[in-house]
């Protein structure tokens, strides 16, 4: 995924981050202040979306044009059946990669309470990058990657929220959408431009399925990397600037649950990803991503490694972002 990060922004606010980091309380801990009272709803099991990440993972590396990403595919559809969801749209095209690879992509469009009008939109990549490119060592970087955290994460957390979403349902109508082929783009430098990543979702907001002008989504959450360990989360710049009300409610709903320490209230850096495209389209989509790791202070370690496999999940991190996102759900009317 192409993260660009605007290092200014980073040396500026890293100080900022880790003030709010230290402010922080403990989950379930409401200190008796009423106003912050801490109702977690929904039952989110960080067990179950580990789950669901390993059994993509199991598929090896999800590049489009691959049979694992068939058959994976194939394993995402027959899961949101499962689960319940109440539609399920497949939506399969061909789009041509910067290096003029062309790609048969195949995005996975679900949803609950269809009638409802008032809809938000989970969505996630599920694809993962054909290239090791970050790797240590050279030989590697042929290697594609196995993307447990980036491309399994996601899509393990929002299955994990479906699934509650189910048995117990909110007010609103909820859509999820796998976006396909968000990792394939070019990392080159120079010659690297945004509308090279993101193709699934590029491919998507032509067509903008199932979606009329009645029912457009009012906002949505996009997830990527969400199960690093140690995970934080701070606000993702195009996400603050093109969709502060949902990444609002976001930081702030985790600050209320206990997951402020996990989700700092300060400036990260600029990321594209499949949020920049849903917000073009006209759907205000904020980015959960871990983009300053402790370690690296930029993406995860793991990140477009031969690393990035179960070892690295943190079913915390996992955790903190799936209580996160169902409360902030339950508490639409
Ligand atoms: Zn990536």
């Amino acid at each position: 995924m192409l993260k660009k990060i605007a290092p200014i922004a980073i040396a500026v606010f890293m100080c900022a981050g880790a003030a709010a980091c230290a402010s922080s309380s403990s989950k379930g801990n409401s200190g008796g202040d009423s106003a912050a009272e801490v109702v977690v709803k929904g039952e989110f099991s960080a067990d179950s979306a580990y789950e669901f990440i390993a059994r993509q993972v199991e598929f090896g590396p999800r590049v489009p044009g691959t049979a694992a990403h068939d058959s994976c595919a194939e394993f995402l559809i027959s899961e949101m059946e499962r689960i319940g969801v109440d539609s399920i749209i497949v939506q399969r095209g061909e789009v041509t990669a910067f290096d003029g690879t062309v790609l048969p992509i195949c995005n996975i469009i679900s949803g609950i309470n269809v009638d409802k009008a008032r809809r938000v939109l989970l969505a996630a990549h599920w694809d993962t990058r054909p290239w090791c490119d970050r790797d240590h060592n050279p030989e590697k970087r042929k290697h594609a990657v196995l993307g447990a955290n980036d491309g399994g994460s996601g899509v393990g957390v929002i299955m994990e929220i479906a699934r509650n979403l189910v048995q117990n349902r909110p007010d609103i109508g909820v859509d999820f959408i796998f976006f396909d082929a968000e990792d394939y783009g070019d990392a080159s430098g120079f010659s690297d431009v945004p509308e090279s990543w993101c193709l699934g979702s590029q491919y998507w907001a032509e067509h903008l399925i199932p979606y009329t002008v009645n029912n457009m989504p009012v906002y949505g959450i996009l997830l990527d990397m969400v199960g690093g360990q140690n995970a934080r989360f701070h606000y993702e710049m195009f996400s603050r600037e093109m969709a502060p009300t949902p990444t609002m409610k976001v930081w702030s709903t985790a600050a209320r649950i206990g997951h402020g320490d996990r989700f700092i209230q300060s400036l990260g850096g600029a990321v594209t990803d499949d949020h920049v495209f849903l917000c073009r389209a006209g759907i205000p989509t904020t980015d959960i991503i871990e983009m300053i790791n402790e370690e690296t202070a930029s993406f995860p370690p793991t990140w477009h490694t031969d690393h990035d496999n179960m070892e690295h999940i943190d079913k915390a991190s996992l955790r903190a972002v799936g209580e996160t996102v169902l409360n902030v759900l339950y508490n639409e009317k």
